[in-house]
């Protein structure tokens, strides 16, 4: 009896000393951080996502969208508060917000953004979830699949902890909203759109932008849209609140702003930048740091910005590249151990296509009782200044075969060499003006688009193929396309 007293008595004190004033609606609700904390929180947490994805280097960009979210911030429930924007050098369509005031959009949305205001109604929405101090609710591992980060296929338990790319920190920032969250956030964003000048209208209409992107699959839904409701209620919603929003401020103009956003983003990378690594006839190339090595057949690889990482099917056999931590061999070795509770069986030298390396045999400091045993081998290779690092695990009854086809692909890293894969360079937005009256597959026709990339195209310039374009009008066409 007494117990359960002094556990009402503490939960009551914990509501108490947390229990504050939302920002947005004014009601005191329960807080799990102070404003303190939740500064500190993005504070620390916006490393690793820049580490994780990198910015994306353009400085007139990055001016635009300082200026446009430091005005909308001014409008908001929290003017006082420090935000940060950020262009993330990913080509997944994605805009997110951490507690704090961390906003980040990818290099991915801003290509798909047709104007100033589509972009200024995803920005209040995201201003809006932290005004509104939306919770971390959970974090979503389809966000992770989105950005990149989540590896392509489901691999063992044991295996897991190895594979786990994002940090406790990391995960935490790809939290999922409620949908009350979500159309509390389109609410916002109209609202700060429209008080700093811009047509909600066109926010509604990039809804459909998204909703013809997720329109194969699951999969290809944007993660920026499958935590959200659906993006043709949203389209509605939207609309309704820019007439509300534009009665309430009869003297503010509402802008589109379409020529000079597209002039902005005119050579914006699109889409995976091959220097960054691909594959290709089972062979994984990187031409910005000039290596390859041959994929397995039938596994599985995923290339994330800081680690590629090889699963075999059933989930018992993985194969984790990345940058080595260290400045020689022993020191990697070291840091591999300690970061994963290993020790080290044997060690010994060795060359790999005229790179000096070094292999290693290791095993678990405290296996899982009763999982089946994990074989661990690490391969050191030196690359100049960089020290590259194999971690191989194999699990189970084929732990023979798995070895085998990770030994193969260890022992075929080779220097790249092939001029024509060494300068393949990522695809970028153009931005042209159309010659002649006709409908947009015309206009992709007079500028060579290939047919096969002409529905991608329209709705990366949120039109049908059928529409009609007017002489003189600017379109996004694709420079370095891929050939057909
Ligand atoms: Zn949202």
């Amino acid at each position: 009896m007494k117990l359960i007293y002094f556990f009402q008595v503490l939960v009551l004190a914990l509501l108490l000393a947390t229990c504050a004033k939302n920002p947005v609606t004014g009601k005191r609700e329960v807080m799990l951080m102070s404003e303190a904390d939740e500064i500190k929180l993005g504070a620390e947490s916006d490393p690793e996502i820049v580490a994780e994805f990198g910015v994306l280097e353009n400085p007139e960009l990055q001016a635009f969208i300082n200026e446009k979210g430091n005005e909308m911030a001014k409008v908001s429930h929290r003017s006082s508060l420090p935000f940060h924007f950020k262009i993330l050098d990913s080509p997944v369509v994605n805009a997110f917000a951490l507690p704090g005031g961390y906003v980040y959009f990818t290099r991915g949305i801003l290509a798909h953004f047709n104007n100033e205001a589509q972009f200024a109604g995803v920005l209040g929405h995201e201003i809006g979830h932290v005004t509104a101090r939306h919770g971390a609710n959970q974090y979503s591992k389809q966000m992770l699949a989105q950005l990149g980060l989540a590896i392509g296929s489901s691999i063992s338990k044991e295996l897991e902890t190895f594979a786990d790319i994002a940090g406790a920190g990391l995960q935490l920032l790809f939290m999922k909203f409620g949908r009350e969250d979500e159309s509390q956030s389109d609410e916002l964003g109209v609202e700060y759109a429209s008080k700093t000048g811009n047509d909600g209208k066109q926010m509604a209409d990039f809804f459909k932008t998204l909703d013809k992107l997720g329109g194969e699959g699951e999969d290809r839904m944007p993660a920026f849209l499958s935590t959200h409701p659906a993006p043709l209620d949203r389209f509605e919603k939207v609309g309704e609140l820019t007439k509300v929003w534009q009665e309430k401020l009869p003297n503010q103009s509402f802008s589109v702003n379409r020529d000079s956003y597209l002039r902005r983003i005119d050579d914006l990378p699109y889409g995976e930048d091959p220097q960054q690594g691909f594959v290709e006839k089972s062979v994984f190339y990187h031409p910005a740091l000039a290596f390859y090595f041959p994929v397995p057949k039938d596994w599985t690889l995923t290339n994330a910005p800081a680690k590629v990482t090889v699963t075999e099917k059933s989930g018992k056999g993985l194969l984790i590249f990345d940058l080595a931590k260290g400045n020689d061999f022993q020191a990697a070795l070291k840091e591999t151990l300690d970061a994963n509770e290993l020790e080290l069986v044997k060690d010994k030298n060795r060359r790999i296509n005229g790179f000096q390396a070094m292999e290693a045999e290791l095993k678990q400091k405290a296996p899982n009782s009763g999982a089946e045993p994990l074989t661990i081998k690490l391969i050191l290779i030196q690359d100049g200044k960089n020290m590259f690092r194999f971690l191989a695990i194999a699990q189970g009854n084929e732990v023979k075969s798995f070895n085998a086809a990770m030994d193969n692909a260890v022992d075929g890293f080779s220097r790249l060499t092939d001029r024509e894969k060494l300068n393949r360079q990522v695809e970028r937005i153009q931005i042209v003006s159309v010659r002649r009256n006709g409908t947009f597959a015309e206009v992709l026709s007079d500028f060579k688009m290939p047919a096969a990339r002409h529905k991608e195209l329209a709705i990366l310039n949120g039109m049908e193929l059928t529409d009609r374009v007017s002489g003189n009008m600017l379109v996004k066409v694709i420079k370095n396309i891929k050939p057909e």
